[in-house]
This record gives C-alpha cells, structure tokens and sequence, in this order.
C-alpha cells in the first residue's frame, strides 16, 4: 500500500495534529499500520471501539444490518432504533430515548430540552445551564459555550448565551451559583475526560442531585466518554446513587459507528414533541444494530472483569517510578507521569503502545474486551516510558 499521509495533509483540513502514524487493519486490541508494524490500543479511538476491532459479534449485526436496510429517514419505523432504545431503558430505568449521531448533538438536544422544560414550568428567562469547570461537552457553539475551558471559546465568541461555570466539588458555590441565575439544569460529568480524568467526590455529586430535585432543576449527565461499561457500570451515574433526568451518551455505543443518544427520565421524557427536535441520520439501523449489539454484552460478568483488568493498572502504576498517581474509574485511567504526558505518550507509541492524553496526564481507554495478554504487555511499555 502506498503511503497516505501527504495526500491527507494537502487535502483534509488543518485542524488534527495527526501523529505520523498510517494505520491499516486492526484485530482485537491490537493495531497495524502501512509497514505492518504493530501496536496495542489503548485508545480505542477515544473510548468508541468498545470491542476492539474486527469483533465478530459486532460486525455480523452490522453487515447482517446493511444488507437489510441502511438507512430510511426517521418517517418511518425500523427495529435496531426501537429494539436499542429498549434495551438503554430496560439497563437504566430510564424512559425515552432520543437518537443523535455525536456526543455534541446529545449535549445539544439535552439543552433544548432543559430549556422548554423550565420554560414550560417556570417562565423563559429560566434558561440557565450551570456546568463545570473543566468539562468538556462539544464543539458546537451551544456545547462550547457549556464547555468550561476558556482556550476552547477564544476564537468563536460570542457563543449561545445562559452557561456559567463553577468548579467541580465545590457543593457551596455550586449551589450559591445555582441560586444567583434563573436556572434550568446542571450539567456534569461524573468523571472529567478531556478535562483531565478527574473523578467527581461522592459527596459533591450526591448533593448536586439533592439540590436539583428539591429545586426543580434537571439534572443532565455527560457520559459521552464515561458511558456504555467503560466505568465498570453501564453508566457512571450509576456508582453514585443518583437518578439524572437526562443522561447523554456516544463514543463507545455504536463501537465505531457514528451514534449519539439523550436518555430522558420520568421529567423528561414528554418535554420534546413532534417537530420539536429531529435528525435525519439518528436512530441510523445500522448504526443502531451494532450498538445494540454492544450494549446486549454490557453485563454483570463484563464488568467484574473490567474491574480486574482496572486494578491491574492501579496496582502495577500507582508505586511505579515516575508516576505520580494513577486515577480514574473502570478502563478510564489518567496516569500522572514525572515527566510530560505527551513526551511519554510518544515513546509508548515508539514501543508499540497506542496511548492519548488528558491535560497533564497519560488517559487509557483501552477496549472493554482488551486480552489480558495485551494489557500486560501495554503496561509493562508504560511503565518502562514513565521510569526516571
Ligand atoms: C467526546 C465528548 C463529547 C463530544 O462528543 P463528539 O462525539 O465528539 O461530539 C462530549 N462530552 C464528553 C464528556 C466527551 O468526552
């Protein structure tokens, strides 16, 4: 195969920094680029190639799929949309599903929907969205606005009006905040991705839910890159006792098909109505046949061994020379080297071993399935790439 990472160059926009890697086939947690060489995934394309690559399951429910029916428009009904949305509120409790293609148009149909929600019940000017700093929801200019990283927003102002950020387990301010604003919902993930895999306090999670439903404020969790077993539970919400009146999701449910979905609670289920939202590729039936088959295999015995394979690299990490501290939940782990996390990240990839970052920090997140084998090995790379 002939090189292709110059025509890219030329041709698709400037906005990756691409690693020069041209990547080829892959099988299970192991990939391969244009020479053949091989690299174990620790990535999974950022947390959506649930069950490796090449896996059989999945791929016969999609190619099973796309000899049916690729695509029909949201006109008409089709199975793999109704029969997944089944299955996501049969695992949650939750009510309604409504189907996007992304994590930010998750995020943005759960912000319409606060909005109508509040106005309906408490005025228009209830339009508040309290998020928190750090987070990470998208890059529209809506989900932008509701990220709390100032870098992000710089070039694209002015962005949707009615977000305010205040900082992660700081139960006061937060409510303080909340209080000071007509305010429609909060807005958190349980676990901040791209804002450094930082797990939220139990306290300050458990008050937030308190707060909001004494108040009549809805309660939306991010769990675009959290979702879909990567914790050890479907869902991350669920490790803390609460009930969120909308959960969105993406990256790991169509285990490589584009597919974004909002969860509506018992509040939120009826808020939007015909015409009120829409999407001409939601609720894809290919898209949705092979997360369906994803989401059928997030069970009991899935998640104990995703708890094993988790302290695993807590335990062979946390003491080793020149990490700092290892954090995160499940296979979503941040390690925070001695050294600086991209300049690990590059000599892991060196050594074979597919990694990303997250702020200061090296972010695993490995395939849910990932061979014990692999991760072994994986480990023992980063280790030796964090060593002083
Ligand atoms: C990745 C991510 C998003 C955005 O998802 P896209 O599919 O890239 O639009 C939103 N929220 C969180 C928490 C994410 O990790």
């Amino acid at each position: 195969m002939n090189s292709f990472a110059a025509i890219d160059k030329n041709f698709v926009a400037n906005t990756y920094n691409r690693f020069p890697l041209e990547l080829v086939r892959g099988e299970n947690s192991t990939l391969f680029d244009i020479n053949g060489k091989e690299y174990i995934d620790m990535g999974s394309g950022i947390g959506v190639t649930a069950f490796g690559f090449n896996d059989e399951v999945w791929k016969n429910a999609v190619t099973e799929q796309l000899s049916l029916l690729q695509h029909t428009s949201n006109l008409y009904f089709t199975e793999p949309c109704a029969k997944l949305a089944s299955v996501l509120c049969e695992k949650t409790g939750m009510k309604k599903v409504f189907f996007g293609n992304s994590g930010a148009e998750a995020n943005e149909c759960a912000i319409k929907t606060a909005r109508k929600y509040a106005a309906d019940k408490k005025g228009s000017d209830y339009y508040t969205i309290i998020t928190l700093e750090n987070s990470f929801h998208g890059r529209t200019v809506t989900t932008l606005a509701a990220t709390g990283q100032a870098h992000y927003h710089e070039l694209f102002n002015p962005l949707t009006d009615g977000f305010v950020h205040t900082p992660a387990n700081d139960l006061d301010k937060l409510i303080k905040t909340a209080n000071s604003h007509k305010t429609a919902a909060i807005m958190i993930e349980c676990i901040q991705g791209e804002g450094g895999v930082n797990v939220l306090d139990e306290a300050f999670v458990k008050g937030v839910y308190d707060f909001a439903k004494e108040n009549d404020i809805l309660l939306i969790v991010d769990e675009v890159q959290t979702g879909n077993g990567r914790t050890g539970k479907m869902y991350a919400y669920i490790h803390y006792g609460i009930k969120p009146d909308i959960v969105t999701t993406a990256k790991g449910l169509g285990g490589g098909l584009p597919i974004g979905a909002v969860l509506f609670g018992e509040k939120t289920e009826n808020v939007l109505g015909f015409g009120e939202h829409g999407s001409t590729f939601g609720g894809n039936p290919v898209c949705c046949a092979g997360a369906l088959s994803i989401v059928e295999r997030l069970d009991e015995k899935l998640f104990a061994d995703i708890v094993t394979k988790s302290k695993y690299i807590f335990d062979e990490l946390s003491s080793a020379s020149g990490v700092i501290s290892v954090c995160g939940k499940g296979l979503m782990i941040g390690i925070k080297p001695v050294k600086n996390a991209s300049d690990v990240l590059k000599i892991c990839m060196e050594n074979g071993v597919l990694c990303l970052t997250a702020k200061d920090k090296l972010r695993l997140l490995p395939a849910l399935n990932i061979p014990m084998e692999s991760l072994i090995k994986a480990v023992g790379v980063i280790k030796d790439a964090c060593k002083l």
